[in-house]
């Protein structure tokens, strides 16, 4: 056994590499690694010659991948870490499938030759022939500015090889930063301006990594209309999206993918696009046989009834105003109590920040009463884009802000676990995923004892478990620490697990705002999506919500009852 384990285990380049070969599987080593860093799988003899491509020994494995058609919007559903950004980068063309082959990875007419009969043969002759071109929408916008400088406007006419900039720009609502530098946009400007560019290339294929992140939600469905229009040129269109109201109104099709997160990863059949969201949702794959998750991901229909459970008020405010140069925001009066979480819905740059500063006597308001003593609560706030500049690992920022806490079994149980953490403790701050980041992120701010937790946008980067068990989290920790939370979140889904009550603020962005009262889900749900001229109905089997197409006789009967997202 310790001869087997010696021989299995050996040293490359100074790091350790398990002969898969020898290792007998017996999981020791496992058990032994304080960083949880090894996992050793058997996998199924049935995907025996599918592998599409591994990146070396003893990494990532990728099994399948998505099968575009030309005129469908392909949507790509799953776990972080499961391949999508690799099956992406493939479809792409800039990673050559490999077939698993690292040491000797195959020619061209040999990955030509593995997927003979289906339709990838002639895409990836097409790739290797350089008369496939492909549009690639990158995952992290965030890091584009480092590789490309220049105006918004400049860069975008120069690669305006459709003639529809005009049109695209308006549509995108990118005007406003024509002239600015792109080292100057915030991340959702630089998306918009990512997806721009994608739709403006004359490509046969066009790739989307996670288009909404850091979108509000008009901004979401601007940018998946826009998405969508490409299909009437009869276009392939593959999108990888984890707000899944925004992923069912794009896509026509789904392919799941399922494996275990940085192992390995499966794609699925193409399924219609409701069948496929129900599939992952269900956890079981029907036509393969394959239960991927235990537990099926299931849907409230009724709004809950916090107001019974919510403890004393926390803060009571009366109507307030607040000018900067430029921007006015004007706040209703209204209360939050202890215990609960208000979830705030509206655009970027409409006074969310500005609200929660005045409400923790920050920032004093120019008209109306502070609501509290300027030395008054403690307030944690996560900021929607998240600074990597800490030096050290995740175990040192989260002792650093937990203190005592942090050894604490509650905090174990209740932050570090549920939000994934523990596995990242070793792992540097500065060389993280984006996922990876908001999860420590996330965790950093619930970590501090505070009065009020403001969380801006939790969710972006995450996978819909992962914001599932974010929303979970954070409800726990106010609960316990009988404080109250504030969530800006522009995933609809998301938000409706997370929030009790929900506040609205409504205006111009940049200009003025109204931060509107908290009332309850069905209240808030209906005055925010009634702006935004959007109803949702339910899907039959697993209570889900759908975005209803504009104008339906459904759209138009909710809209009439005021049933935007809640019907009775
Ligand atoms: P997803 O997009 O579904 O989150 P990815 O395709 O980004 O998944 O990543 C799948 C796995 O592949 C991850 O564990 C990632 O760390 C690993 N991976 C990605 N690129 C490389 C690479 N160049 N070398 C080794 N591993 C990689
Ligand atoms: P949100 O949180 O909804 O994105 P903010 O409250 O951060 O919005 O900002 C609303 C507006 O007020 C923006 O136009 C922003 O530029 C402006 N603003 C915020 N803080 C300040 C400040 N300290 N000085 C000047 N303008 C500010």
């Amino acid at each position: 056994m310790v001869r087997s384990r010696v021989e299995a285990i050996r040293f490359e380049d100074e790091k350790p590499m398990i002969s898969e070969v020898l290792c007998t599987g017996c999981g020791i080593c496992v058990k032994k690694c304080p960083f949880k860093a090894i996992s050793i799988v058997n996998l199924p003899d049935e995907l025996e010659g599918e592998c599409s491509h591994r990146f070396g020994p003893n990494a990532f494995k990728l099994f399948r991948l998505p099968t575009p058609s030309p005129g469908v919007v392909l949507g790509l559903l799953g776990k972080n870490g499961t391949g999508k950004t690799t099956a992406l980068k493939v479809l792409s063309g800039e990673l050559k499938p490999n077939l698993g082959e690292y040491v000797n990875p195959p020619a061209w007419d040999e990955i030509i030759e593995h997927y003979r009969g289906s339709t990838l043969q002639a895409y990836f002759q097409g790739i290797a022939e350089g008369s496939l071109k492909v549009a690639h929408k990158p995952q992290y916008v965030d890091k584009i500015p480092r590789v490309v400088e220049g105006e918004v406007g400049e860069i975008l006419e120069k690669i305006d090889e459709r003639g529809r900039l005009k049109k695209i720009s308006k549509h995108l609502q990118l005007d406003v930063v024509w002239e600015r530098r792109l080292n100057v946009l915030s991340g959702g400007e630089l998306q918009r301006v990512a997806i721009a560019a994608a739709l403006c290339r004359d490509a046969d294929v066009y790739l989307f990594d996670e288009p909404s992140s850091y979108l509000d939600v008009e901004q979401r469905i601007r940018a998946a209309k826009a998405i969508r229009s490409l299909k009437d040129d009869g276009k392939t269109v593959i999108v990888a999206e984890h707000d899944l109201a925004v992923l069912d109104y794009l896509s026509d099709q789904v392919c799941v993918f399922y494996g275990e997160p940085g192992v390995y990863g499966i794609v699925s059949h193409v399924h219609g696009v409701r069948v496929g969201i129900n599939i992952y949702l269900d956890g079981y794959i029907p036509d393969e046989n394959v239960r991927f998750r235990r537990e099926p991901i299931l849907f409230h229909v009724k709004p809950p009834t916090p107001e019974l459970m919510a403890g004393e008020p926390l803060i009571v405010w009366e109507e307030m105003e607040k000018t900067y140069e430029g921007f006015k925001l004007t706040v209703t009066g209204g209360e939050v109590r202890r215990g609960q979480v208000i979830g705030i819905l509206g655009p970027n740059g409409i006074g969310k920040t500005t609200f929660v500063k005045l409400l923790a006597g920050i920032e004093k308001p120019d008209a109306g009463e502070p609501p509290i003593e300027s030395n008054g609560l403690e307030v944690s706030y996560k900021p929607q884009y998240i600074s990597t500049d800490f030096e050290g690992t995740v175990e040192e920022l989260l002792r650093a802000v937990s203190k005592e806490y942090f050894t604490s079994s509650w905090y174990r149980s209740q932050i570090i676990r549920p939000l994934n953490v523990e596995s990242l403790l070793d792992r540097n701050v500065g060389e993280l995923s984006g996922g990876e980041l908001q999860r420590v992120a996330v965790a950093a701010c619930l970590s501090r004892k505070a009065d009020i937790y403001l969380l801006d946008e939790p969710s972006a980067y995450l996978d819909v478990e992962e914001r599932l068990s974010t929303a979970k989290t954070i409800r726990r920790v106010v609960e316990e620490h009988g404080s109250a939370a504030f969530v800006v979140e522009h995933d609809i889904i998301t938000q409706d697990f997370t929030a009790d009550r929900l506040m609205i603020f409504t205006g111009k962005p940049g200009v003025h705002g109204r931060a509107n009262e908290p009332t309850n889900l069905r209240e808030g749900m209906n005055l925010f999506l009634k702006e935004m001229g959007i109803t949702f109905r339910r899907d039959p089997k697993t209570k889900r919500p759908r975005v209803n197409k504009e104008g339906s006789r459904l759209d138009k009967h909710q809209k009439a009852t005021g049933q935007y997202y809640y019907i009775e």
